[in-house]
Formats: structure tokens, C-alpha cells, sequence
């Protein structure tokens, strides 16, 4: 089977999760599995060389999972993306909307400097929300952005298209 197969047949779908009508997409029995994590952590880390990362930014949580392994691996620094409140240090924060209400997340300033390209990973994209607001704190910070690059990208919700403006000709990679 081609990587792409294996890493698909570890994703499982569960239904109605968090909440009625939803179709959760789950990752764990990709972690469990070490060829397929090796296989994705390999794609992963494969993209940040491609693109000339040289930080590599995780979102909140799954991100933290796989964007760890892949920094070491490419030799890159690793910063954590995290939902407000959890960064002890001086942050820049960044709110974006959801389906109901808002949700804002946040990065330590210090972490990013002038020059910096980063690369940012995470498990699923799915409206996109997430992701552009990454994309403005990295900028804000002084940094490029490399690229994003996710395991899946759930294509009926057009994340790519709202990402579209965000991301100024960088790529949107998804395995
Ligand atoms: P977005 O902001 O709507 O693109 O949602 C993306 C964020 O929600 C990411 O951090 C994902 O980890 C998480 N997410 C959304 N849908 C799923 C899913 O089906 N499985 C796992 N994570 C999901």
C-alpha cells in the first residue's frame, strides 16, 4: 500500500462527535500505529525542508503531537500555538470567529524573530479558522510564513478558499 493508504486506513471516523451530525475525524489509532506515525512525521518534516522552514509553529493540541517529532527531526525550534490563557510569558493574541461565537489563541513574542521562516502543522483543517488566525500572529511577530502543512483538510468546508488571502502565495500542503 502507498503511504497515502496507510495513513488514511489509521483515521477514524466517528460519528456524532463532539456533537450531533458531525463527523470526527480521529487520529489516535495513527499514533498507536509507529510505521504509520513515522510515515506522516517523515512527509511532515520532508515539507519543512521543501520549503525552507526554519521554526516550526504547532497548534494547540494535535499539533503539539505532531509538529514535535518533525521539528527535531528537520532540526528546527518548536512553538506552541495555545488556546488564550495557557502561555505564561508576554504574548501576542489572536481572536477569530467559529461557527457560534469566538476563540482566540496565542504564541510567546519572544519565540519569533525577524527572518524567521515557520511553518505551521497541525492534524486537521477544517473551516480554516485556526489557521489564519496562526498566520496573523506569525506575522505579527516578524516572522514569514513557510507554509501550512496538515495530515487532512476536510474539503467541503473550503478552508483553502477562506485561507486563500491569509496565506500571500504561500503553501497549504495536506497529505
Ligand atoms: P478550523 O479552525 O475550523 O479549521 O478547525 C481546525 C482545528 O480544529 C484544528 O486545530 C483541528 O485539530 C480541530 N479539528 C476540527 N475538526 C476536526 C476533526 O474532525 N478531527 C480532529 N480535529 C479537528
Amino acid at each position: 500500500t502507498t503511504s497515502q493508504e496507510l495513513l488514511l486506513s489509521r483515521i477514524r471516523d466517528v460519528q456524532d462527535y463532539p456533537q450531533p451530525g458531525v463527523v470526527f475525524k480521529d487520529i489516535t489509532p495513527l499514533l498507536a500505529d509507529p510505521k504509520a506515525f513515522t510515515v506522516l512525521t517523515d512527509a511532515l518534516t520532508e515539507l519543512c525542508v521543501r520549503h525552507g522552514a526554519t521554526k516550526v509553529v504547532g497548534l494547540e493540541a494535535r499539533g503539539f503531537i505532531l509538529g514535535a517529532p518533525v521539528a527535531v527531526r528537520a532540526g528546527l525550534g518548536f512553538i506552541p500555538v495555545r488556546k488564550a490563557g495557557k502561555l505564561p510569558g508576554a504574548t501576542l493574541s489572536q481572536a477569530y470567529e467559529l461557527e457560534y461565537g469566538t476563540a482566540e489563541i496565542e504564541i510567546h513574542a519572544e519565540d519569533l524573530n525577524e527572518g524567521d521562516r515557520v511553518m505551521v502543522i497541525d492534524d486537521v483543517l477544517a473551516t480554516g479558522g485556526t489557521a489564519e488566525a496562526a498566520v496573523e500572529l506569525i506575522r505579527r511577530g516578524g516572522a514569514e510564513v513557510a507554509g501550512i502543512a496538515v495530515l487532512m483538510e476536510l474539503a467541503f468546508l473550503a478552508g483553502r478558499a477562506r485561507l486563500e488571502p491569509a496565506l500571500r502565495g504561500a503553501p497549504l500542503e495536506s497529505l
